[in-house]
């Protein structure tokens, strides 16, 4: 039970006393000169959840996807990607603007490309066209509401990829809450791809941190990358010391969130004015509509009058759009946190039938 309930993000996590502990007595060196113990064990443990050879710690999700898509594209090259996905909406146009390619965005139904969709996103070779350089997949997809694709799904896109000599790129940021939420170890989601990106500080709960894995060659190009991009950070140990901490002991436990998701989009769904897709409900993101009975289609100011009234009784929520709140579940919030936020938003709309 906390003070102020807060919705907004999973990235508002506080690290935790056994983090800060870590952190003060953590063994540090440069990592420029890779000489840092703390970042290597780290980079080596990420390494070997996700079954890849080689990690490489860099500052933020954004950051690691960059990075990623630099160290696998050449100026003028296409990189293909779902249109609601990060890359293409949040990260400041990074891609076109360090890495000098275009994206190829597809509307999907569920944020994630299929495989006849990649297929036929895959130029031909052609004097007029661009040149594919990578695919881009995100899970758990964070604009349709922390939605998981299987491992399956991911190996499906990877093999057409692969078999036009594309390489693939996850945005993982949340992969730990897909491979919890399936209940599947995470190298089963990253064994057909080349390099993905997941972040210490969301539900982990890290302060600091990401990280970008694949091969030993393709480390070892965003390692270059990284430092060009002014993410070659000195005694890091600091940092990673909380990520080591993040990963032995804050997975398992995002199953809690998820349930505190469930518990809160059900009891949304049943409120005049909400509506929620249930089953898109699968992790620690739950997005729903606000359509106030009486108002003109599109109204901004229920969705207003929403947010204010959660602040006004210490919760606090975040609009994604003029009819869509978006709520993470994480570490701080616990059971009774979501009563209170039920409660909350119980007593608002409650005024609000029709
Ligand atoms: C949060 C997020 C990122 C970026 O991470 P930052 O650490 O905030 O830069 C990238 N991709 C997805 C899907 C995210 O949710």
């Amino acid at each position: 039970m906390h003070d102020i309930v807060d919705l907004r993000s999973d990235t508002l996590t506080l690290p935790t006393p056994a983090m800060r502990e870590a952190m003060a007595g953590a063994e540090v060196g440069d990592d420029v000169w890779e000489e840092d113990p703390t970042v290597k064990r780290l980079e080596s443990m990420a390494a070997g959840r996700l079954g890849k050879d080689a990690g490489l710690l860099v500052t933020s999700g954004t950051q690691g996807n960059l990075v990623s898509v630099v160290a696998q594209t050449r100026a003028g090259q296409e990189i293909v990607l779902d249109a609601d996905c990060h890359i293409f909406n949040y990260e400041v146009g990074g891609a076109a603007v360090v890495g000098n390619v275009q994206t190829r965005p597809i509307k999907t139904t569920r944020g994630f490309l299929t495989p006849a969709q990649v297929r036929e996103a895959i130029r031909p070779a052609n004097i007029h066209l661009a040149v594919t350089g990578l695919v881009c997949i995100e899970n758990t997809h964070n604009r349709h509401g922390g939605t998981c694709c299987t491992p399956e799904e991911i190996a499906a896109v990877a093999e057409v990829a692969r078999a036009a000599g594309v390489p693939v790129h996850l945005d993982g940021a949340r992969l730990f809450n897909a491979a919890v939420a399936l209940g599947r170890p995470a190298s089963d989601f990253t064994r057909h791809v080349d390099s993905v990106t997941f972040c210490l500080s969301k539900g982990l709960g890290a302060p600091i941190g990401s990280l970008v894995c694949g091969s030993a060659d393709l480390v070892a190009r965003a390692r270059r990358v990284r430092k060009m991009l002014g993410g070659g950070m000195r005694q890091a140990g600091v940092i990673a010391a909380a990520g080591i901490v993040a990963l032995e002991t804050m997975v398992d436990r995002l199953a809690e969130d998820h349930r505190n998701a469930r518990m809160l989009a059900d009891a949304v769904a049943k409120m005049p004015g909400l509506s929620v897709d249930l089953a898109s409900v699968q992790t620690n993101i739950v997005i729903f509509r606000v359509e106030r009975p009486g108002d003109p289609p599109g109204s901004e100011e229920a969705t207003r009058a929403l947010v204010a009234g959660c602040a006004a009784r210490k919760v606090r929520v975040h609009s994604i759009g003029p009819t869509a709140i978006r709520c993470v579940t994480h570490k701080d919030v616990d059971a009774d946190d979501i009563a209170c936020a039920i409660e909350a938003l119980g007593e608002i709309t409650a005024g609000w039938k029709a």
